[in-house]
């Protein structure tokens, strides 16, 4: 069997275009367009490429951006004090900070001084508990790009045995509440798992969330399972043994080209939202 390629980065186009259009009705409706304030904090170049990308696809759909760039010597307190001052902001309507912010920053302090009502990127204890409870709010948004991947190719969830492999609070957590909310069976494994292998092997649905390259062998995947690999490592590589593991599963994602692009679609769609709800 070979895999059917799970495309992200054509779904994430017919996203992007229906965000566009919103955009502009937004911005002939109201005269401004939805603008996303990105927060960088010091000098590293992987997020310094991310904020790049992130901005230069909100300028292809019509929305504004606003880059906001601090020294890595930044104090938890300088920063709070930044994003607290975008949450009061009425032209600004998403905020997004750049992960990972320097070790002696308090991230969850700063995540927490985004306003619930922009918090497009899904960071913040609102919309986590928001979500976990089925309540409206914004989805962190690797994940809601992962289950709008799925829905996409109409891939049942119901009743499927669904194993997350990594649980950080921005991607693995919330993927298995999403998907849990979908009445799938959840099974979270990390670095503590006793046997990784055994329960890759049990899974209808696989979300690889680690970070490690091909952490998830290909002979372990069931025959006619669904892979998602979010996982991003330097040269390419996923989280999964993509060749080996496309003979096996009935669909892959592949990387790149699978989670990501639609996790950069679901940032602008829910910076529009947060423009439409804010109007
Ligand atoms: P993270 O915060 O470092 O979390 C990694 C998780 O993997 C942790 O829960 C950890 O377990 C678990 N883990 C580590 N080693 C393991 C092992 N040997 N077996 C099983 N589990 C293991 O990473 P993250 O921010 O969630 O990101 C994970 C990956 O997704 C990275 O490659 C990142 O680049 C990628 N990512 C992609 C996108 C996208 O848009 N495509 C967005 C975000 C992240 P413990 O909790 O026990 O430590």
């Amino acid at each position: 069997m070979s895999a059917t390629v799970l495309d992200g980065t054509a779904v994430s186009h017919s996203l992007l275009d229906a965000t566009a259009a919103r955009a502009a009705a937004f911005a002939a409706s109201s005269g401004r367009t939805p603008t996303l304030a990105t927060v960088l904090v010091g000098d590293d170049p992987a997020s310094r490429t991310y904020v790049k990308m992130k901005r230069s696809r909100c300028a292809k759909v019509g929305i504004g951006s606003r880059a906001v760039e601090l020294p890595a010597s930044t104090t938890t307190e300088q920063l709070v004090a930044a994003i607290s001052a975008l949450s009061a902001d009425p032209t600004v309507d998403g905020i997004l900070l750049q992960h990972p912010v320097p070790a002696h920053v308090d991230e969850r302090a700063a995540f927490e001084a985004i306003a619930p009502g922009k918090d497009v990127d899904g960071v913040t204890m609102h919309s986590f508990a928001a979500m976990a409870f089925g309540e409206p709010g914004f989805h962190s948004c690797t994940p809601g790009g992962i289950l709008r991947l799925l829905d996409a190719y109409d891939l049942p969830l119901t009743g499927r045995r669904a194993v997350v492999i990594g649980r950080s609070p921005i991607l693995g957590k919330p993927v298995g509440m999403l998907l849990l909310a979908r009445d799938a069976t959840v099974t979270y494994c990390h670095s503590r798992t006793a046997d990784l292998a055994e329960a890759v092997r049990e899974a209808d649905v696989v979300v690889a969330a680690v970070g490690r390259p091909e952490l998830v062998r290909g002979e372990w995947v069931k025959p006619g399972a669904v892979v998602v690999d979010a996982g991003y490592n330097p040269g390419n590589v996923g989280d999964v043994e993509h060749a080996a593991a496309a003979e096996r599963a009935g669909h892959i994602t592949p990387v790149p080209g699978g989670v990501g692009p639609m996790t950069i679609a679901v940032l602008l769609e829910q910076t529009v939202r947060a423009a439409e709800a804010g109007r």
